[in-house]
């Protein structure tokens, strides 16, 4: 249910900023991202601190995997904005919405008629990715 409403949330938040880039969004909404020398297996997360909002990327992954961790993280903090996602709250249902946002913001599959639509696999041959790590970055 809550899935359907995630493509007009994305919709909304492109228009009203007039971006779709997850690190310009960031900075319009106050986000603090930082680049960071985390695990091997951790690509991104974030949490709060005193109500500012903070994501965390690796360092050791590329500039476009950068970017789709940043539009996941950030579907994180405009969904789930109030729990940290480092703890246990971290289930199946929220990262499914983080990739819906994700997804829509990043046009892969097609915002509107204004933005071109992209073929998953065609994304992952330009960015140089297996497919399946457009589903799953973590
Ligand atoms: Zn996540």
């Amino acid at each position: 249910m809550f899935l359907n409403k995630i493509k007009q949330l994305v919709k909304g938040l492109v228009q009203k900023h007039g971006t779709n880039d997850p690190w310009d969004l960031c900075e319009k909404l106050k986000v603090i991202v930082l680049v960071a020398d985390l695990p091997t297996n951790i690509h991104g997360f974030y949490h709060c601190i005193n109500k500012q909002q903070i994501i965390h990327i690796s360092r050791w992954i590329s500039n476009s995997q950068m970017k789709m961790v940043c539009a996941h993280e950030l579907g994180h903090v405009i969904l789930h904005g109030h729990r940290n996602m480092y703890t246990v709250e971290h289930t199946a249902t929220l990262e499914q919405e983080a990739e819906e946002f994700k997804f829509w913001l990043l046009n892969l599959r097609g915002l509107s008629t204004e933005f071109p639509t992209f073929d998953p696999v065609e994304i992952a041959q330009f960015a140089n990715l297996p497919p399946e790590a457009l589903i799953l970055d973590f």
